[in-house]
């Protein structure tokens, strides 16, 4: 492992000037309907918040549990791009949804159980957009930056780590939110690293508190699940804060930013990024690993 500052990508160097953004990303666990995506992008444009999640494709334990709207998601999804401004997240689960997602998704999602999907990420690695690369649940830190790794020598540097709970041997959370790892991660790449309180803890009573403690702790922003009504959401509504609920965290976690300097970024953050030119950069700097 080479030390931190030796990662040359665009995303850290963003990230290194002084304004340090905070990314902030909330929406549904699933894009269920119409009328439930957009009272959540409206919550989000009242609070002047870009970035916009919703699953297309989920990837369930249960073969049985909803799998996501699909191309029906896609549809509500280009629609509500007419009349709002926003960044949208989303999983990519195959590479072969990379063409149908591309012209509606601003940043792709590669879930916990895909992270050690390489295929996924050297095609990934060919795309101009961001990739959002969450932690695999069982995956120690050193291979998660080498997933990363993945995505930087297929070409794309523009990466956002994700950590959202790895699994041990504690059950009375869903998974152990490891902000320790998610610090050293930070340290070891200088690539952004971002907390997902709802999968890290499966409770919405912990969501606020975790969220707070990752961004004292110095993290790069947030994933939250959000719902207009959690009790009836078709997946992950136990660990979804409800609007009153994620109003008052981002009351909070203003606060807490306004103290080190730091805000939400609003703005529309994928014009942040440079076109991607391969040709200027370093590789031997980029390596995460030097074998
Ligand atoms: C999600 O973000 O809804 C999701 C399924 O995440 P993860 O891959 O972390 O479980
Ligand atoms: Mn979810």
């Amino acid at each position: 492992m080479k030390n931190k500052g030796t990662m040359n990508t665009r995303i850290s160097s963003l990230f290194q000037k002084s304004k340090r953004p905070f990314i902030l990303i909330a929406g549904p666990c699933s894009i269920e309907s119409k009328e439930q995506i957009y009272q959540v992008t409206e919550i989000l444009t009242e609070e002047n918040l870009s970035f916009l999640r919703g699953g297309i494709h989920k990837m369930r334990t249960n073969p049985h549990s909803f799998q996501g709207l699909g191309e029906q998601a896609i549809d509500i999804i280009k629609n509500l791009k007419d009349s709002h401004d926003f960044n949208f997240v989303s999983e990519i689960t195959d590479p072969r949804q990379i063409e149908v997602l591309s012209p509606i998704v601003d940043i792709f999602q590669v879930g916990t159980r895909n992270m050690y999907n390489y295929e996924l990420l050297k095609e990934l690695g060919k795309q101009q957009k961001p990739v959002l690369l969450k932690r695999a649940f069982s995956a120690k830190v050193t291979e998660w930056l080498m997933a990363a790794e993945y995505l930087i020598q297929s070409g794309n540097e523009q990466i956002i780590l994700c950590e959202r709970g790895i699994r041990t041997f504690e059950t009375s959370t869903r998974n152990t939110l490891d902000l320790s790892g998610a610090l050293i991660a930070k340290e070891k790449s200088s690539l952004p690293v971002i907390v997902d309180p709802s999968h890290g803890t499966g409770k919405s009573s912990l969501v606020t508190p975790m969220a707070l403690a990752a961004t004292a702790a110095g993290l790069d922003g947030l994933l939250i699940e959000i719902h207009p009504e959690p009790e009836k959401a078709m997946s992950d509504g136990y660990q979804s804060l409800n609007f009153i609920q994620f109003k008052q965290l981002l009351k909070q976690l203003r606060k807490i930013l306004a103290s080190v300097d730091r805000k939400i970024e609003s703005g529309f953050f994928y014009e942040n990024f440079p076109d991607r030119d391969t040709s200027e950069r370093n590789k031997e700097n980029i390596q995460l690993h030097s074998s």
